[in-house]
């Protein structure tokens, strides 16, 4: 049985894993910076050779390998195989070549998915979503992510843009989003919005110990040392995750309505907050859903942590190869 090659194009890191494809195992790995500035010509050259290279630090050869999986942060055409807009990477890499030029380069059947799309086909088949046909997954960290699996499928709508769960309005009058446009869910409970309203919290001089864990340097306030502040029962960083939280459960019951999901997965950095999150998302879905049964949706962590997106993206290439 051929091994699969999973690829995580980050705007930092390039990673590149050799995944078991029939049981979600990741046999082998390396990283390598990505140095974005020198250009997506540059970088799809380093990408080639870290494949090459992988295979053989694992001790294999190019015909044990059946293909190789990227995924990709950002808008992608997946007919084309080209990114169209990676906001992270140095120039966002419009109309670039990506699948072809891999191919060409490593004589490999290559495929592109977004990177929450991996992460969701990852969480799906091997991780918080396996043995279900319908999911919504979550990211949550700088922005929030978004996947779908809809009867036993990865959704992909239009060139794979479909399931960006962080761009659903959620205030029609809402702040400026990072996609241009005004009040999704990502303007108000992402990594950055949530320690936003540690900030706040502290600089209105509001009694908290997140105060005293930042020692008074804004700069120092993130949402996982939000998170050790409520775990010590203080009101105001508890406040804080249960807005986030009624947020991320104001969308997710759009979602539970649309399409009848049996689990939510909520993943990313800001998932580690565990319950202080998934609580109240748990109680906003049953204060606001009533015309499907709410209560056999399942909210839960994802499991498979950062490998979730290099054995998706790597399931995704063996099943389009
Ligand atoms: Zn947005």
């Amino acid at each position: 049985m051929k091994k699969y090659i999973g690829c995580d194009l980050g705007g930092t890191n390039l990673r590149a894993a050799i995944v078991d494809v029939e049981n979600g195992s990741v046999l082998h790995q390396m990283s390598i910076p990505c140095l974005a500035r020198e250009g997506h010509d540059a970088v799809m050259r380093r990408m080639a050779d870290l494949f090459l290279q992988v295979i053989q630090s694992a001790g294999m050869k190019k015909e044990d390998i059946g293909g190789i999986g990227i995924g990709a942060p950002g808008v992608l055409d997946l007919e084309k195989g080209e990114t169209l807009f990676l906001p992270n990477l140095h120039g966002t890499w419009p109309h670039v070549p990506l699948r072809d030029t891999i191919r060409k380069l490593t004589g490999l059947p290559t495929a592109l998915l977004n990177d929450v799309r991996s992460i969701t086909n990852g969480e799906w088949r091997f991780g918080a979503g396996r043995g279900v046909d319908t999911i919504a997954v979550f990211a949550i960290g700088t922005g929030i992510g978004g996947g779908l699996v809809i009867n036993g499928q990865l959704h992909l709508g239009i060139g794979g843009t479909g399931g960006e769960l962080g761009h659903i309005t959620i205030d029609f009058n809402g702040p400026r989003c990072g996609c241009g446009k005004y009040g999704c869910l990502e303007a108000y409970a992402s990594g950055p919005a949530i320690a936003a309203m540690g900030m706040k919290a502290v600089s209105q001089g509001l009694t908290t110990c997140i105060a005293d864990l930042c020692e008074y340097d804004l700069n120092r306030i993130t949402p996982e040392l939000i998170a050790r502040a409520a775990r010590t029962g203080d009101e105001i960083a508890i406040d804080i995750y249960e807005k986030a939280g009624f947020y991320l459960g104001v969308t997710a019951a759009n979602v539970c309505v649309a399409l009848g999901p049996r689990r939510i997965i909520i993943g990313g950095g800001v998932a580690q907050a565990g319950d202080l999150l998934l609580e109240p998302i748990r109680r906003t879905l049953r204060e606001r859903v009533s015309v499907m049964p709410i209560e056999q949706v399942e909210v839960v962590q994802s499991q498979l942590g950062d490998n979730a997106g290099v054995i998706g993206v790597a399931c995704w290439v063996a099943k389009e190869s």
